[in-house]
């Protein structure tokens, strides 16, 4: 805005905030360069919050320092600092799409009090001549409030889903695409009338509408889906914190929001891709439920062999190579350090031992590569489905510790599968295949048997992850 002096260091420090945020996510592209990548976004955000301070609080514009803001926002700050830092350090690793639900819904109301902060007082945010809104910054402040109240309601709706208080099966309402379109149809009806006429009225109803349909879009998907969900709600808080970052002509938001909105579009896409689900359907719900509800269901009786972890020991250690394929399992019973423990057993034994990693094992994009390096296993023994799959059918022991769909056959042979077309890990190309789960029963999440189980180079291991490769371990001795 023409009237705004913009400060050329403000500029100047945004950039380089941008620049920090755009290395940052780089670094976080691999797990070799993750925790350089994790402090280039600590230094970017410190950067662009002590330069927002400094030339943005208003009575600074005004030459006074006015110390109770400033204690206010530094007081704001210590606590959010606080609770970020106990809840990091908290977290399960399982936890983790749950909490990245939690805090997208944080970012989503965020935008919502900023745009409601700037609609009520326009003229501090120099938005507004004589109290008339400039047109431009309707369309923004209207986008913003929208964007925000969908990731709000949405992310509060997978959080609940994800931490089980609320079921995972979808919830479908009669006529829900209808009511649905009508709803969206309106928010931008009224965004655009909004542009004319800037009563109060036409503001809340946008906000009214925009939380209900982050309810309404949200429930009917399934638990299955839900981690797309989170990306895409991610995108959503991007694109929201952008749209604020103009009103609030604010660069580093600006630059920041497009990132992360940009980001979870293409996470969102990636994880879609290795699910073999469009991301339209993935949005129009339905897909996947409880797994307790689908474990549930009569299974077919098939011959199975049982092994003990004495013979999973034994096996091992004749073993020319091994391929560890770890799964949602591995990281609900914690079992990275045990597992780590055992190749480097192995490794003394003059066995060859190779991780071998599934875009979406686990139950968040990079969940196994996280866990591996936690537990120290080196990055050079970590691969990918495409640069691992062929190596299967020479290898000796494929060692699948709490994954399930990511090794199913079924995706590549049964077109009624839930699971076809989305790519596996070749595991029954192994000689042997050695297949850690606690029971029979349970089922993957997308809630089908897998061959695997019955084939008769397969030994099952049933127990918990953590506990079995312990007994492993120790009889590797
Ligand atoms: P999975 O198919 O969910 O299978 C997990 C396996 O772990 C089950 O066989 C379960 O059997 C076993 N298990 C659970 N707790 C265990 C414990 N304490 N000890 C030993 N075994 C245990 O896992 P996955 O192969 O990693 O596949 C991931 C699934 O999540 C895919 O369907 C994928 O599409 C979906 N998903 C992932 C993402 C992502 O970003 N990573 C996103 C969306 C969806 P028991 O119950 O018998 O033990």
């Amino acid at each position: 805005m023409e009237h705004l002096t913009v400060n050329p260091f403000a500029s100047l420090a945004y950039l380089v905030a941008g620049v920090c945020f755009i290395l940052a996510l780089r670094g976080l592209s691999s797990p070799a360069t993750s925790q350089r990548g994790n402090r280039m976004g600590i230094i970017g955000m410190t950067i662009a919050v002590v330069t927002t301070l400094v030339t943005h609080v208003p009575t600074l514009d005004a030459g006074a320092l006015d110390a109770v803001t400033i204690v206010e926002i530094l007081a704001a700050i210590g606590i959010g600092a606080a609770i970020g830092i106990v809840t990091a350090r908290k977290i399960a690793m399982t936890d983790m799409p749950q909490l990245v639900a939690a805090f997208h819904s944080l970012v989503g109301m965020a935008a919502v009090l900023v745009a409601a902060a700037a609609f009520l007082n326009p003229q501090a945010f120099g938005i507004a001549e004589n109290g008339v809104i400039f047109v431009q910054s309707r369309i923004e402040m209207g986008l913003g409030i929208a964007i925000g109240a969908i990731t709000f309601s949405g992310s509060v709706i997978a959080f609940l889903k994800l931490n089980g208080n609320m079921g995972g099966k979808p919830i479908m309402l009669p006529g829900r695409h209808v009511i649905n379109l009508g709803v969206l149809a309106a928010i931008l009806g009224l965004i655009a009338y909004f542009t004319q006429d800037q009563s109060p009225w036409i503001f809340w109803t946008v906000t009214i509408l925009s939380f209900a349909i982050g309810f309404l879009l949200i429930i009917p998907i399934g638990g299955a889906d839900m981690p797309v969900v989170v990306s895409m709600l991610n995108s959503y808080s991007g694109w929201a914190a952008a749209a604020m970052g103009f009103t609030l002509h604010n660069t580093a938001m600006i630059i920041t929001g497009a990132l992360v909105g940009s980001s979870g579009a293409i996470l969102s896409y990636i994880m879609c891709k290795a699910m073999n689900r469009s991301f339209i359907s993935v949005i129009a719900g339905g897909f996947g439920g409880d797994s307790a509800a689908a474990s549930g269901e009569a299974k077919e009786q098939r011959p199975w062999k049982r092994g003990s972890a004495e013979d999973a020991a034994f096996l091992l250690g004749q073993a020319e190579q091994v391929i560890i394929v770890p799964g949602y399992g591995m990281a609900v019973s914690q079992a990275q350090h045990t597992l780590r423990e055992m190749g480097d057993k192995l490794k003394a034994h003059g066995v060859r031992v190779k991780y071998a990693i599934h875009p979406v094992a686990g139950r968040m994009p990079g969940h196994m590569n996280v866990l591996l390096a936690e537990a120290n296993v080196p990055y050079d023994d970590v691969f990918e489905l495409e640069d691992i799959n062929s190596e299967f059918a020479q290898t000796d022991i494929a060692f699948v510790i709490g994954a399930n769909d990511v090794t199913n056959p079924a995706a590549k042979t049964d077109k009624t599968s839930p699971i076809y077309g989305m790519p596996v890990l070749d595991v029954e190309k192994a000689k042997t295949v050695l297949f850690i789960k606690r029971s029979m029963g349970g089922v993957g999440y997308a809630g089908v048997d897998n061959d695997v189980f019955y084939m008769d180079n397969t030994m099952m291991l049933l127990g918990d992850a953590k506990k079995m490769v312990e007994e492993i371990v120790k009889s590797l001795d």
